[in-house]
């Protein structure tokens, strides 16, 4: 099929640094005045290097893995939040490389940001996938954009469709409590949402966070079999893939924060003082600093100086 190739060489010449990347540095001139993002589609879907059968689908800031088998689709996130047709949007993106139907929507964890949108996959016909607590979390809040999941697990699950296999483990809380790790053994891929952010700063949602909790997450995400790492918002730079390295960064970035402010929150200085004073010099020039330092001091003096 010629499709996903072009598909795929459209999307390499277009895709650019994540819009929320291009936070200024502390030192840089204010947001008004910094350069205009890049002009990247709003949209793209690329198909994974080396594979024939697994894509990222983009959708603003926002990413999906979605696997082609022989028996049908595996999609995961619909990432249409505050976008009405953005379910749509992605259902037609698969539908240009492949006819089969979409079997399966698995949810990354329950934040609407990634899971709003579905309702075009459940008309469809898919059936609907997460972690036991997002389904509890989001069956709560019934919010008007978000299918509640059909099928919950605990801490593990293998979805087998066609010729593939895709692993679902629940590793305990991190960047939410209801976060797993989507593997695809055979073609060793993670796909793993927010919690290990590929070159930049983690993001601005750390209200439930685990601190410390993420750090035990991390280290046994490094302990699977995998080479490539999907990130759920673009890597930096360029849209790029992570890797070890880039999770084992990520952990060092949480210890660095965590020691930093234990520091500040034991000397008594929770909250003001100690969210001036707070600073990872060693990560300033990383894409996302100025944006969300601040909320990684807020969280880590919840930590240090709360108890929670
Ligand atoms: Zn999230």
């Amino acid at each position: 099929m010629k499709l996903p190739l072009l598909l795929a060489s459209a999307a390499m010449v277009t895709l650019s640094q994540p819009i929320w990347a291009q936070a200024p540095a502390p030192s840089a001139a204010p947001p008004a005045a910094a350069p205009a993002p890049s002009a990247q589609p709003p949209f793209a879907t690329t198909k994974v290097d080396g594979t024939n059968n697994v894509y990222v689908f983009r959708n603003g800031n926002h990413q999906a893995m979605f696997v082609v088998t022989s028996d049908g689709v595996i999609a995961t996130d619909p990432v249409a939040y505050g976008k009405p047709t953005g379910g749509q949007t992605y259902l037609d993106e698969i539908k240009k490389v492949t006819d089969k139907p979409v079997k399966f929507v698995i949810y990354s964890h329950h934040h609407y940001d990634h899971v709003a949108g579905g309702k075009v996959f459940k008309d469809a016909g898919a059936t609907f996938i997460a972690h036991k607590t997002a389904k509890e979390r989001l069956a709560k809040l019934q919010d008007p954009n978000t299918v509640l999941p059909d099928e919950t697990f605990d801490t593990e699950k293998t979805v087998k469709l066609g010729d593939t296999t895709l692993e679902l483990s629940y590793l305990g809380p991190n960047h939410s409590d209801s976060t797993i790790v989507m593997r695809l053994p055979r073609e060793k891929i993670v796909f793993i949402v927010d919690t290990i952010p590929v070159g930049s700063v983690p993001g601005r949602g750390m209200i439930d966070f685990y601190p410390l909790e993420s750090e035990d997450f991390i280290k046994k995400v490094l302990a699977m079999d995998w080479e490539r790492l999907i990130p759920g918002h673009p890597g930096a730079p360029n849209g790029r893939l992570g890797t070890k390295k880039d999770a084992q960064d990520q952990l060092t970035l949480l210890q660095d924060a965590s020691a930093e402010m234990k520091k500040l929150a034991q000397e008594g200085k929770c909250w003001d003082n100690a969210e001036k004073e707070f600073k990872l010099e060693k990560y300033a020039s990383w894409p996302g600093y100025a944006s969300g330092t601040p909320f990684i001091a807020r969280r880590y003096c919840g930590l240090w100086g709360r108890g929670t």
